[in-house]
Parts: structure tokens; C-alpha cells; sequence
């Protein structure tokens, strides 16, 4: 029987509008998690020796990391609470050692913008994770540039390129992509993991590499 790794639950129920993930109940019904909070949960889970002196920002704060884990962790809720511009958020540069957004960046009206600034907020040696919804459904990144209505207000739907994508527009950037599992449905998703320095993705890889958990490394060719 599949287990919760954020609760330690084992009922698993249907999702919005009774999605289910290959045919099985996605959502805890004890914490409401998805697969997408398990995955990334499990990847940070394993990385705490390491994250544990980090200075975190996380846009949109969601049960994949738990605040205490850090030495400091601030948020950002869009029209909310210390809200911030992902796109330019007014921080001083090197304010932070990791920037965390999940499902943020296909709402942001312009997304290379937004990473730049993510990457200026960690400096040159620090870490900025992302994820958003199902690159693995598609080799290509769509971008219609508006927020769509009928399509969660999103701006673009990301692909499978994202990564390579990634290093074409930001120089010295790389990508290491964590492929995670959920265990409750099995289901695979990609967490982005970018620096413009690899020796910090080379410090993460080693606990992921001794879990099992498969990685792929992307940089720009020479
Ligand atoms: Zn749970």
C-alpha cells in the first residue's frame, strides 16, 4: 500500500472534478497533497543536510517543503501576502540561496524575464527549482501570450524543451532535472533544478544519485 510521504497517510481520493492518475486516486486524504507535492516533497526530503543553512524564497508556498527546514524562508502569494513581481521584485541580489516556485511560472506574462530575476535573487552560486504543469505530455513549449481563460489563466503550456530552452536564452546557465516518482500513482514529473554555477547541482546529485532518483544534466553546448 502506497503512503503519503508529507502525512504518512494511506487513503488516496479523487482529485478536482474526480481527476484520477492512471486510474488511481491522486489526492491524500489526509493532508490534500498531489502527486506533484509528494515528488517535489521527497526530492527536498532527501537534499536537508544540504538545504538546512539555505535563505529560501518560495513563490506560491505549498506543502513540497516545510519552512523549517531552512534557515530562513519568506513567501510570496500572488495578490496576497508580501506579494511580490516575479518579474522584478525590487530584492537585493544574493538575498537568497534557493527560489522555489511550483505551478507559478506559466502565470507570469513574461517567463525568461521572471527566471532572470530568480537568478539574480540567488547570486552566482545559488539555486533556483521549478516546476510546472506536465512537460512530459509535450516535446514543445507553447506560448500564446496571454492568460487564457479557459486554460487556468495560464500564459503557456511548458514542454519537455523547457530545459534546453533554458540554456539557449540565459548564458552559463545549467539544468539539472530531477525525475521524480510519486509513489501513490506512479505517475514521473520533472523538477528543475537551475544555477549558473554546477557545483551546487553536483552537491544535490549525489543524495538523488544514491536514492535512485533518475537525473538528466543539461548545459549549453560549447
Ligand atoms: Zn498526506
Amino acid at each position: 500500500m502506497a503512503t503519503c510521504n508529507i502525512c504518512g497517510g494511506e487513503t488516496f481520493v479523487a482529485g478536482f472534478l474526480g481527476r484520477m492518475s492512471f486510474g488511481l486516486p491522486p489526492v491524500c486524504g489526509g493532508c490534500g497533497s498531489s502527486e506533484r507535492h509528494r515528488i517535489v516533497r521527497r526530492l527536498f526530503e532527501a537534499i536537508r543536510p544540504i538545504a538546512a543553512p539555505w535563505r529560501v524564497l518560495q513563490f506560491a508556498p505549498d506543502m513540497s517543503v516545510d519552512a523549517t527546514w531552512f534557515a530562513s524562508y519568506q513567501f510570496s502569494i500572488y495578490g496576497g501576502a508580501n506579494s511580490l513581481d516575479m518579474m522584478n521584485t525590487g530584492l537585493e541580489a544574493g538575498s537568497f540561496d534557493l527560489v522555489l516556485s511550483n505551478h507559478v511560472l506559466e502565470h507570469v506574462p513574461d517567463d525568461f524575464s521572471a527566471l532572470r530575476e530568480m537568478l539574480r535573487l540567488v547570486g552566482p552560486s545559488g539555486l533556483v527549482a521549478l516546476t510546472a504543469p506536465t512537460p512530459l505530455f509535450r516535446w514543445e513549449s507553447v506560448d500564446w501570450g496571454f492568460a487564457d481563460e479557459k486554460k487556468n489563466m495560464h500564459f503557456r503550456d511548458y514542454g519537455a524543451d523547457f530545459p534546453s530552452l533554458v540554456v539557449e536564452k540565459i548564458p552559463n546557465a545549467r539544468v539539472l532535472v530531477a525525475i521524480g516518482r510519486d509513489e501513490a500513482t506512479g505517475l514521473h514529473d520533472h523538477v528543475w533544478f537551475i544555477s549558473l554555477d554546477p557545483e551546487p547541482l553536483r552537491a544535490l546529485a549525489h543524495p538523488w544519485q544514491r536514492m535512485g532518483i533518475p537525473l538528466v544534466y543539461v548545459r549549453a553546448g560549447a
